[in-house]
């Protein structure tokens, strides 16, 4: 999405204000993003989402917004696809109106089928979507997240072919979900620079990504996360090594914190970035 800067933030409204001083608590901290939380369900009312948005650009917040958990791309039934293209349809009205640059959502799972048949499925739903979302008018960046579990599409190749194969979208990475898919693969500033070389290789840019963070504990198996931890656990991924990258890159990424402290993290990671850029 379009950023200015950097940009730090929870995912959702932050635990320590009332919803209605959220946007005000938010700056106070010294926060400028969010990722608004639509993972049951998108809100309908109109004036609640037109609400948000006004608070959020009066307090210069930048808004990303998350689709509903109910979506697979590639189920073998025809109407769940269907329903998750009308999912994603009304998370990016939604997201519109409320001035929100990007759409994450989850894309699905394999199932029965075979990796490449799956990810060949859930681009052409996204091809349909993009198709719908022009029919109204809507030019919002769809972002699909990369995911933790070796059953979920959403392996940092999957997230990259479907960018390069249909416009209008740009992953969000979720680096603890990369971590945990990878049986805690970010273990060192290489390691980081790995992913992001392939990114940049692959996408043109490094820049104007929506990133998810936090520490994560995984499964007993090693693959996908149990828990999500705050900074400092010790389960890792650390935040260190990819904020010096950040700075050393320099690029404009809106960071959202999925910590279980989350605005109290967001702030502790702008702090690390700012460190960062102090050391060079
Ligand atoms: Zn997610």
């Amino acid at each position: 999405m379009d950023l200015d800067r950097t940009r730090f933030g929870p995912a959702g409204y932050p635990s320590g204000a009332p919803r209605k001083e959220a946007f005000g608590y938010l700056r106070k901290l010294g926060l400028d993003g969010m990722e608004y939380q639509a993972v049951r369900s998108v809100p309908k009312n109109e004036e609640l989402i037109r609400w948000i948005g006004d608070e959020a650009r009066e307090n210069d917040v930048a808004l990303s917004l998350h689709a509903p958990y109910a979506v697979n791309l590639a189920s073998e039934d025809v109407r769940k696809r269907e329903a998750s293209l009308g999912r994603i349809l009304a998370a990016a009205s939604a997201a519109q109106l409320m001035g929100a640059g990007h759409v994450t959502f989850h894309p699905g799972y394999y199932g029965q089928f075979s990796e490449n048949e799956a990810l060949r499925m859930a681009i052409d739903s996204l091809k349909r979507l993009r198709a719908l979302m022009d029919a109204r008018g809507l030019n919002i960046e769809l972002g699909p997240e990369t995911m933790g579990k070796p059953s979920q599409i959403g392996s940092l190749n999957d997230v990259l072919t479907m960018a390069e194969e249909i416009e209008g979208i740009v992953p969000t990475l979720d680096f603890a979900h990369i971590h945990v898919r990878g049986r805690r693969r970010l273990r060192s500033e290489e390691d980081y620079a790995r992913i992001l070389d392939r990114i940049e290789d692959r996408l043109g840019t490094l820049n104007g990504l929506v990133i998810h963070f936090t520490e994560v504990e995984p499964t007993k198996s090693g693959y996908g996360e149990r828990r999500h931890h705050e900074l400092g656990s010790g389960y890792g991924p650390e935040f260190e090594p990819l904020a010096r990258l950040m700075i050393e890159r320099d690029v404009k990424w809106l960071v959202i914190s999925e910590s279980p402290l989350l605005e109290v993290d967001a702030v502790r990671m702008k702090g690390v970035y700012e460190d960062a850029r102090r050391e060079r």
